[in-house]
C-alpha cells in the first residue's frame, strides 16, 4: 500500500514536514468520513486516495458510505439540483424521506469519532446524532446561486456543525460557523498522472489512430454543452488557416446521458469529414489513456463556459502542458494568466492564444515548467492531507472565522 513517504521528492517538502508534525500530535486519534457513494464521482475518488494515506500516518480512520433507497437518491438529486439553482421544489414528504434515511444510516454507522467529516448534503443530518468531537460539513458543489428555500433548510442543518469546508470561495455561502477553503487535488502517483514512457504514450496514440506528425490540440471532457466542444472545433478551424495541426476531443461514452449523446452528435456533425479532427470515445476507467493523451499533446484546452473545479486542468498542467481554459469555476485558480496558460472568453480568444503558443514553442515549454510547479505546490493530494490535519488542529483554537491554509 502507498504511504506518505512515497511522495518524498515529488510533493512540497514543507507539506510533508507539516503533515508529519501534525500527524505526530494526532496519532491514534479517530477520524470518520461519511459520503454517499463508494465509487464513481470525484468525492469517492478523493477519499479512496486520502484515507489510506491518513491511516499510514497512524490515524484511526473510518470511511463509511450511506445506504439509500431509490426515493432517497431522487430527493438528494433534487436537493443537489435545487442548490445549484435549478428551481426544484422540495416537498415535505421529500424532506421526511431524507430524514428517515439519515436516521437509519446514522443508527447503523454510529458516527462517533474525534474528527468527523460529512461530505455533501446527502448525510448532512447526521449532525442530529453527534455526541462528541469536531464535526465538519464538507461541501463539494457550487451552492453560490441556490434555490433560497432549499438552502435555508440546509443552512439550518449546516450551522449546527462546528465548521464547514468549501472547494472554491466563489462556490460558497455565508454561514455563521467557521469556513475553510480546501481545493480539490490530483494524485501524482495515480494511473492518471504517473510518469509514462514515450513508448507507452506513442502506443496509445497509435491505438486510437492519431498520427503524431503535427502539433496536437487536446480537450478531454464529457460531451457536455458547458465544456463547449463546438467552440473548441471553431477555435481549431480558425487556427488551422495558419497552422497545420490536429485536434483531439476525448470524452466518455455515458449512454445513460441523453444530453451527452445529443452533444456528441453535434460534435460529430460539426467535425464533418476533417481527417485532422479525432473524436475519441473512451470507456470508463481509461486513466492511463487520458494520461498518455495529455502527455502526447502540444496544447491542452478546457474551453468551459461553466465549470466545477475542472480537475482535468490540473492533470494537464501537471504534465507540463500549457492550458488554455475558460475563465470560470476553479479554472482561474489553476491557470495563472500568462504563466501556466491563458484564460479565454471566446472562440477568437482561444484561437489567438493557441496560435501564439504554436508560434512560440519556447514560451510554451517555459509555461509547461511553471505549470507543473504550480500544481506541485498547490494541488497535490498531500496538500489535502495537510489541510485536513490543520483544520482538525485549528478547530481546537477557534479564533478566526475564515482560515486559509
Ligand atoms: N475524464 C475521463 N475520461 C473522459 C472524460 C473525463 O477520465 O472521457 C476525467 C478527467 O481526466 C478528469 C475528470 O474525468 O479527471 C473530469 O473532472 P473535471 O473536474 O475536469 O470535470 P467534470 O466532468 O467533473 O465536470
Amino acid at each position: 500500500m502507498r504511504g506518505i513517504a512515497d511522495y518524498k521528492g515529488i510533493a512540497e517538502q514543507g507539506d510533508l514536514r507539516a503533515i508529519e508534525a501534525m500527524a505526530e500530535k494526532l496519532k491514534g486519534r479517530t477520524m470518520l468520513h461519511v459520503n454517499s457513494t463508494a465509487e464513481g464521482g470525484g468525492v469517492a475518488e478523493l477519499l479512496q486516495r486520502i484515507v489510506p494515506l491518513l491511516k499510514d500516518l497512524g490515524l484511526d480512520v473510518r470511511w463509511e458510505v450511506m445506504k439509500g433507497t431509490k426515493p432517497f437518491f431522487e430527493v438528494t438529486k433534487a436537493v443537489h439540483n435545487s442548490l445549484q439553482g435549478k428551481g426544484v421544489h422540495i416537498t415535505k414528504e421529500m424532506w421526511d424521506e431524507y430524514e428517515a434515511v439519515n436516521r437509519e444510516n446514522a443508527e447503523r454507522i454510529r458516527p462517533d469519532a474525534d474528527f468527523v467529516v460529512i461530505h455533501d448534503p446527502q448525510p448532512a443530518l447526521f449532525i442530529d446524532y453527534k455526541k462528541r468531537g469536531v464535526w465538519l460539513w464538507r461541501c463539494h458543489i457550487d451552492i453560490s446561486g441556490p434555490d433560497r428555500v432549499t438552502w435555508y433548510f440546509l443552512k439550518n442543518i449546516v450551522e449546527r456543525y462546528d465548521g464547514s469546508i468549501f472547494s472554491v470561495s466563489n462556490f460558497a455561502q455565508s454561514v455563521s460557523i467557521p469556513q475553510f477553503m480546501m481545493q480539490p487535488s490530483i494524485d501524482p502517483l495515480a494511473d492518471k498522472n504517473i510518469e509514462l514512457s514515450e513508448e507507452e504514450v506513442r502506443r496509445v496514440f497509435e491505438r486510437h489512430n492519431v498520427p503524431t506528425d503535427k502539433p496536437i490540440l487536446l480537450q478531454v471532457s464529457r460531451f457536455d454543452p458547458f465544456k463547449d466542444p463546438l467552440g473548441v472545433i471553431e477555435a481549431y478551424r480558425l487556427v488551422k488557416k495558419y497552422h497545420d495541426c490536429r485536434l483531439v476531443l476525448a470524452g466518455g461514452t455515458a449512454t445513460d446521458d441523453p444530453e451527452g449523446e445529443r452533444v456528441l452528435k453535434e460534435v460529430l456533425d460539426k467535425a464533418g469529414a476533417d481527417p485532422d479532427i479525432h473524436i475519441l470515445l473512451l470507456p470508463p476507467f481509461s486513466d492511463k489513456e487520458v494520461n498518455a493523451l495529455q502527455r502526447g499533446s502540444t496544447i491542452v484546452l478546457q474551453k468551459s463556459t461553466r465549470e466545477g473545479f475542472g480537475l482535468v486542468v490540473a492533470e494537464a498542467l501537471w504534465k507540463k502542458k500549457p492550458v488554455i481554459g475558460g475563465d470560470v469555476g476553479g479554472i482561474p485558480l489553476q491557470i495563472v494568466e500568462g504563466v501556466t496558460g491563458y484564460l479565454v472568453h471566446s472562440v477568437e480568444g482561444a484561437a489567438y492564444r493557441i496560435r501564439q503558443l504554436l508560434m512560440n514553442p519556447d514560451v510554451a515549454k517555459r509555461m509547461g515548467e511553471a505549470a507543473k510547479e504550480h500544481i506541485r505546490k498547490n494541488f497535490l493530494v498531500t496538500r489535502n492531507i495537510r489541510n485536513y490535519l490543520a483544520i482538525w488542529l485549528s478547530m481546537e483554537h477557534r479564533d478566526e472565522k475564515v482560515i486559509y491554509i
